[in-house]
């Protein structure tokens, strides 16, 4: 998941359970903070530091077990950038052209650079550096997985088997959360509710909500409520009675908003206090860093080892 932001409700429905959920059933996981992706859209030091920050507190807040996984920052890990140039002269034009999100970014006037047109290639690196099998995504990111996967087919049949073929891991019912518009929540779109928004802000961005508009004690569709798609989410245990004063005119949006704060600030009360106490200990979070990093780059220096020299690369250099 990009750094270029703190992580929203959509991140975490969409992807970030389905890891948590990976994590705990004996896998073998490495998650990471990707914050080289964040460049394509912005290239500010002190954003990218707190970014940078706030992702790797968001994730070891949410997901991470360091016990059970690798956890890294992009960054740290050299071989992804150097990888991304052997997939890049490998990789046909005619394949990035047909990528969704770049064809959707672009024609929401966003201002487009090489490396948001080439950024599944980067992508194609942090999965197949790694020989990821499984690839927990939201819908938006479904396209990207297979392009990945191309890409490690393209190179296996040109040199011989050399990258795992990745899948996605696209959870249904969550496929895509919508935001405060209705449209895909995300951060390009100004329509997030970020996970660890203080008690204000959040409570803002969930009476801000849009609605159709129903005069006061008529009845409303709970079916094409944006509000109560978010109770259905959060699992609201009063669900049932709730659909029903919809139905019967006997709740406004209003109410059913504030009843929603209440539950989606108690969802995460736990994972808040957990960032909050590891804000406290940099110390603990830089060493958990560090040993992710060791252990993803020995992964990752080996496959790029085997990559250079399928290329002809030999293994010795100058300086
Ligand atoms: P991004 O924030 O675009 O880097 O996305 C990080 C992860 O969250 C990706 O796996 C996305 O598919 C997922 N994701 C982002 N926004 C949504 C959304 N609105 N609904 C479902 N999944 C999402």
């Amino acid at each position: 998941m990009q750094s270029s932001g703190n992580s929203h409700i959509g991140n975490w429905f969409g992807m970030m359970k389905q890891a948590k959920e990976l994590q705990g059933s004996g896998n073998e996981c490495l998650y990471f903070v990707a914050d080289l992706h964040s460049f394509t859209s912005k290239q500010d030091p002190e954003l990218f530091a707190a970014n940078q920050a706030a992702g790797v507190l968001d994730w070891l807040a949410l997901v991470i077990d360091p016990q059970k996984s690798i956890f890294y920052r992009q960054s740290d890990i050299r071989a992804h950038t150097e990888l991304l140039w052997y997939f890049s002269c490998l990789t046909p034009m005619g394949l990035m052209e047909r990528a969704h999100s770049f064809k959707d970014k672009t024609a929401k006037g966003l201002e487009a650079n090489v490396g948001l047109f080439t950024y599944p290639i980067l992508m194609a690196t942090d999965i197949l550096l790694y020989d990821a099998e499984v690839v927990p995504v939201g819908k938006d990111q479904k396209q990207h997985v297979e392009m990945a996967r191309d890409i490690a087919q393209k190179f296996n049949h040109h040199f011989g088997e050399t990258f795992v073929l990745p899948e996605a891991q696209i959870k249904e019912a969550v496929q895509t959360i919508p935001g405060l518009d209705g449209a895909k929540m995300s951060k390009s779109y100004g329509n997030t509710i970020e996970v660890f928004a203080d008690e204000k802000t959040m409570k803002k961005k969930i009476m801000s909500i849009k609605t159709e508009s129903v005069d006061l004690g008529d009845p409303i569709d709970p079916d094409t409520c944006n509000v109560m798609a978010l109770h259905r989410l959060f699992e609201n245990p009063n669900l049932k009675n709730l659909e029903d004063q919809y139905r019967n005119g006997d709740i406004g949006f209003g109410d059913s908003k504030k009843q929603l704060f209440e539950l989606v600030w108690d969802y995460f009360a736990d994972a808040r206090a957990k960032r909050a106490e590891l804000a406290s200990k940099p110390d603990l979070v830089e060493d958990i860093l560090r040993s992710g990093a060791q252990k993803a780059n020995a992964i990752a220096e080996a496959k790029l080892e085997l990559v250079r020299s399928r290329f002809g690369l030999s293994g010795k250099h100058l300086v």
